[in-house]
């Protein structure tokens, strides 16, 4: 008997029809004879209608309250979930993130978790029922209700599995798996069968959607293997591997790329001890993330520098980089929002020169320009224009000839 943690997303729940179809599918796999966990998330478009009325209320919302209000989505879901499979006359018992024990800190909006006690959840599975879950929630320490950061319930699946020691973590979606690159702005992309943990923690980074970026750092933490596939057949879908390195040989893994950053740039920094971290402090204490950083070489003794944050965030990061601008005496800060980030991951690059090259040529000869590059081990990223964003992905992924199994490429 194998131990099977299931997790479907918003769509696959976003009517009573697929609510039902779920249902099937779990006692379809309790009746082939395993134990079986879903993990739920909202139904479709549910977590944005909350955050919606929230924001009729209030344009300064108190996270603990929003925290609240959030975990409504998924108990809704649970509970319909499990109803759907005791009409198919299988028992099924839901949880929420509190009778789970899914233990996070305070943070609220983005909890991370501490400590899971699945002994409910293992009592529920050994009278031979179905156990459902809710994504995305967990409890604090005082008790109140927190939250995982958007795309959670993927997360609460990795722990859930790590916690049970299942023997599969099967993420469902409408996708059937993880392809080379969006497969909506690229018509090319391939599906990747299999991909290191390492490799898909920088895709999922870099902007891809597929899984949350911290489920993936969770599956690395604790080994857990992921199944990514489509909720509306049988087929394998992908599987993330976290002990495995470069699965499939390949350069380059895929392309991400994340619309969700601004480009602020610094002029006239005094270029001596300090400064700069004078200006990250502030960000720092509010919590928003810094991302690609640039530094000018110094002339005359001041210097511009220029960095990315989360978009919804610029405007923020605008105001304190200002204000303690007037105390360390440097000029006026630019924003600009108009900006993708786009990236190249592959574990092959390590061993491999000139990937970086071949970007760039790419971009270059598609009349792209780039205004900031980062790089790490497995990473190439460049800042471009928002508007080139589908072209940037379509002429990268032809470059790395990424429609082409990883061994038929000349690259
Ligand atoms: N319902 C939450 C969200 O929309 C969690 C999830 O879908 O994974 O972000
Ligand atoms: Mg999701």
């Amino acid at each position: 008997m194998a131990l099977i943690v299931q997790k479907f997303g918003g769509t696959s729940m976003g009517s009573i029809e697929r609510i039902q179809h779920v249902a099937r599918r779990a006692v379809a796999t309790h009746n082939a004879g395993n134990q079986v966990v879903v993990v739920v998330s909202a139904m479709a478009g549910e977590t944005n209608r909350l955050l919606a009325l929230a924001g009729q209320v209030t344009k300064r919302p108190h996270d603990r309250e929003i925290d609240v209000l959030l975990a409504t989505g998924e108990q809704v879901s649970i509970a319909l979930l499990a109803l759907a499979i005791e009409e198919l006359g299988c028992d099924a018992r839901s949880f929420l993130g509190h009778q789970v024990q899914i233990r996070t800190d305070g943070v609220h909006g983005s909890a991370r978790i501490r400590t899971i006690d699945a002994t409910p959840v293992e009592e529920t599975l050994q009278r031979g029922a179905i156990v459902v879950v809710a994504g995305f929630q967990g409890v604090d320490e005082e008790g109140d209700i927190t939250t995982l950061g958007r795309g959670g319930s993927d997360l609460s699946a990795v722990a859930m599995a790590a916690a049970l020691k299942a023997d599969a973590c099967e993420i469902y979606s409408d996708v059937d798996g993880i392809y080379t690159t969006d497969p909506n702005v690229c018509e090319r992309a391939r599906r990747i069968d299999r991909i290191s943990g390492e490799e898909m923690l920088e895709l999922a980074s870099q902007g891809a959607k597929v899984l949350q970026a911290r489920s993936v750092e969770f599956a690395l933490k604790y080994k857990v293997a992921i199944h990514c596939r489509s909720s509306f057949h049988d087929g394998e879908g992908s599987w993330v591997l976290p002990e495995e390195l470069n699965v499939e040989g390949a350069i380059v893994t895929g392309v991400a790329y994340d619309r969700n950053s601004a480009k602020l740039t610094v002029v006239d920094v005094p270029d001596v001890p300090g400064t700069v971290a004078a200006l990250f402090q502030p960000l720092a204490d509010a919590h928003i993330n810094v991302d690609v950083i640039v530094q000018n070489i110094s002339f005359e003794g001041r210097t511009d520098v220029t960095f990315t944050v989360p978009r919804n965030e610029a405007d923020q990061a605008v105001a304190l980089a200002n204000a303690a601008g007037a105390v360390h005496g440097w000029g006026k800060l630019l924003c600009d929002k108009q900006v993708t980030k786009i990236s190249v991951v592959g574990a092959g690059m390590r061993s491999q020169p000139g990937v970086a090259l071949r970007m760039f040529a790419a971009l270059g000869k598609a009349g792209i320009n780039i205004q900031l590059i980062s790089t790490s081990e497995i990473k190439i990223s460049c800042v471009i224009e928002d508007k080139y964003t589908e072209l940037a992905v379509r002429v990268l992924h032809d470059a790395f000839e990424l429609e082409k199994p990883p061994s038929e490429r000349g690259v």
